[in-house]
C-alpha cells in the first residue's frame, strides 16, 4: 500500500511538473505574440534629485497585460524572456519606446532603461541604443542604462568594452540593485559607472546601525569616485530623511510615486507634482 501511494505521489509530482513546463511554454508563446502585437507597455517611476530639488528622471519598467491572466509581474516574465532570448527584441522595443517618451519631457529630465545581462551577450546592443537615440532625437546624456551585477559575471572584458563605447556616446551607466548580488569593490574600479543604486533591501533596514554604516560607506566611496548614489524603494518620510542625511543624491520609491503610465509620467514631468505631495 505504501508503495502504491508512493507511486501515486510520484505520478502526481510528475504531472505537476509537466503542467508547469507546459504553462511556461505557453507563456513564452504568448510573450512572442505580445511583442509582435503591442501587448507590452512601459510605466515610468519618478526619480527625485535631492540636489536640484525636483525630478531628475524616470525609470522605465515593463508591464504586461495578458489577455487572459491579466497583469503579469516582471518577476515572472523577465526570467522567461531571458531564458528564451525574447528579452533581446523586448529590450530593443523598451529602449525605443522609453527614448521616444523621454523626448517629450523637459530637457533636464532623464530616462533610465533596464538592460539584461543576456542583451550584453548578443551582438547589437550598442547598435540598438544608437538606433533608439536617433529615432527619438533624444540627447544621449538623457539616457541611462541600468545593469545589475549579473552582467559583470560573464566575460568582463567584453562588457567593459561595450560600456566604454556606450559612455563615449554620452550615455550614462548605472549599477542597479547594489548590494544584492556578488558585490565586489573591484567592480567599481574596473567598470565605468556613473551611478550606483542601493537596493531597497538596505533602505528597508536603514534604521539598523549596521545597515546604516554600510550605506554611509557606499556613499563615501561613491563621492570619492565621482559616482552618484540613488536610494531605491524609499517608502517612508523617515527613510527619506535618513538617506538624505547619509548623502544619497537621488531617491526613488512609493513615497513619491509608483511607476506611472506614460501619459501620467509626462504630466508629472511637466508639473513636478511630487513637490505638492511632499
Ligand atoms: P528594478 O530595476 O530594481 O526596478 C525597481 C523595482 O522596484 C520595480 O519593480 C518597482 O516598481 C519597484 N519599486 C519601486 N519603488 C518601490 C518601493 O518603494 N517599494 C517597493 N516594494 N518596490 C518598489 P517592477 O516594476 O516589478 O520590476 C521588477 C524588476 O524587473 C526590475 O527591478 C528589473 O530588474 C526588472 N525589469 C523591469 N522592467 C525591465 C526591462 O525593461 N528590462 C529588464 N531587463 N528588466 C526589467
Ligand atoms: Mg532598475
Ligand atoms: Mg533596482
Ligand atoms: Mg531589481
Amino acid at each position: 500500500r505504501a508503495k502504491a501511494a508512493g507511486r501515486n505521489v510520484f505520478r502526481f509530482y510528475e504531472a505537476g511538473m509537466d503542467a508547469a513546463v507546459a504553462a511556461r511554454n505557453l507563456l513564452e508563446l504568448d510573450m512572442r505574440e505580445a511583442i509582435a502585437s503591442g501587448g507590452f507597455s512601459l510605466h515610468y517611476q519618478p526619480v527625485v534629485d535631492l540636489t536640484k530639488g525636483g525630478i531628475g528622471g524616470f525609470e522605465a519598467l515593463l508591464r504586461w497585460q495578458h489577455p487572459v491572466r491579466g497583469a503579469i509581474s516582471p518577476a515572472e516574465f523577465i526570467p522567461i524572456a531571458e531564458e528564451s532570448g525574447l528579452i533581446v527584441p523586448l529590450g530593443e522595443w523598451a529602449l525605443r519606446e522609453a527614448c521616444c517618451a523621454a523626448a517629450a519631457w523637459p530637457s533636464d529630465v532623464r530616462v533610465a532603461v533596464n538592460v539584461s545581462a543576456v542583451q550584453f551577450q548578443q551582438p547589437g546592443l550598442e547598435q540598438s541604443v544608437v538606433k533608439a537615440l536617433l529615432a527619438s532625437s533624444l540627447a544621449p546624456s538623457r539616457l541611462e542604462l541600468e545593469i545589475t551585477e549579473s552582467v559583470l559575471l560573464t566575460d568582463a572584458e567584453t562588457v567593459i568594452a561595450i560600456l566604454h563605447r556606450l559612455r563615449a556616446l554620452g550615455v550614462r551607466i548605472a549599477l542597479d540593485d547594489f548590494g544584492t548580488g556578488y558585490s565586489s569593490l573591484s567592480y567599481l574600479r574596473q567598470f565605468p559607472f556613473d551611478k550606483i543604486k542601493i537596493d531597497r533591501s538596505f533602505i528597508r533596514e536603514i534604521a539598523e546601525p549596521n545597515t546604516a554604516a554600510i550605506i554611509r560607506a557606499v556613499v563615501a566611496l561613491g563621492t570619492r569616485l565621482g559616482i552618484a548614489i540613488t536610494a531605491e524603494g524609499v517608502e517612508t518620510a523617515d527613510q527619506l530623511e535618513r538617506v538624505r542625511l547619509k548623502g544619497c543624491t537621488e531617491v526613488q520609491g512609493y513615497l513619491f510615486s509608483r511607476p506611472l503610465p506614460a501619459a501620467e509620467a509626462l504630466q508629472f514631468a511637466q508639473t513636478g507634482k511630487w513637490d505638492a505631495a511632499a
